[in-house]
């Protein structure tokens, strides 16, 4: 039996009121409308499009969402998205494990590594302190940043960390973000830099270009020689 109706014939009809949708649909756009930056409204057109497709093109983005949680975790070093644990970058021998550049999200990683001009390790925040948002440093990795500082054996082969580079996003946030880890390195033994301010103040890092981020890399300003203070 051909289950193809109109949807957005039937909802034309229900405006207003009670659900407009067979309840499986409605199912979906709650699901859909819970994910970030997606309406009511995306969420509809979204649907529309995987009930317009063939049945194995939903199998595939089903399994994709099964896949990427029973596969996908973090890594216990750098708290990178890996299949494997430790990460490639942790477990690769050519990195330079005596430097760690802190980002806020697996996708600034992803910016960097693109550049190919960092050879060094990465720590991933998860995240970036926001009082508004009621995100405090506890939310994120940083007590797990902290422990690599403090001791070698918390990273990969118990190399001892040199050098910390900040790479938080140009934001209110992220600058909150860098004040915040700036204080707590302070008094360990570790060089501290931040990355250039290549990017424009607002942007992500996502959004950059490669020579923009390679740039930021290479002009990094050093906030913090080795023991002690500024
Ligand atoms: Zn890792």
């Amino acid at each position: 039996m051909c289950l193809r109706y109109d949807v957005s014939e039937t909802a034309r009809h229900h405006a207003g009121g009670s659900p407009a949708y067979p309840a499986p649909v409605e199912r979906l756009l709650v699901e859909l409308t819970r994910l970030p930056g997606i309406g009511r409204r995306s969420a509809e057109r979204l649907a529309f499009h995987i009930l317009k497709g063939d049945a194995e093109g939903a199998d595939r983005l089903a399994r994709a969402i099964q896949e990427v949680k029973s596969e996908i975790g973090h890594c216990s070093v750098c708290s990178n998205l890996t299949e494997a644990d430790p990460c490639p970058i942790c477990t690769n021998p050519k990195r330079d494990r005596t430097m760690v550049l802190v980002v806020e999200q697996p996708k600034d990683l992803i910016a960097l590594e693109q550049t190919a001009m960092y050879g060094g390790l990465y720590h991933v925040l998860l995240g970036r302190v926001s009082p508004l948002d009621g995100i405090g440093p506890e939310s994120l990795t940083i007590a797990d940043l902290l422990r690599r500082v403090d001791d070698p054996a918390g990273n990969p082969d118990g190399v001892a960390i040199q050098e910390v580079i900040l790479g938080m996003n140009p934001t209110v946030e992220g600058d909150g973000t860098a004040l915040y880890l700036m204080e707590q390195l302070r008094d360990r033994p570790v060089r501290v830099s931040r990355l250039a301010r290549g990017l424009p103040s607002g942007w992500s890092m996502e959004m950059a270009s490669k020579a923009v981020l390679a740039d930021a890399i290479e002009g990094r300003r050093q906030l913090k020689h080795e023991p002690g203070g500024a």
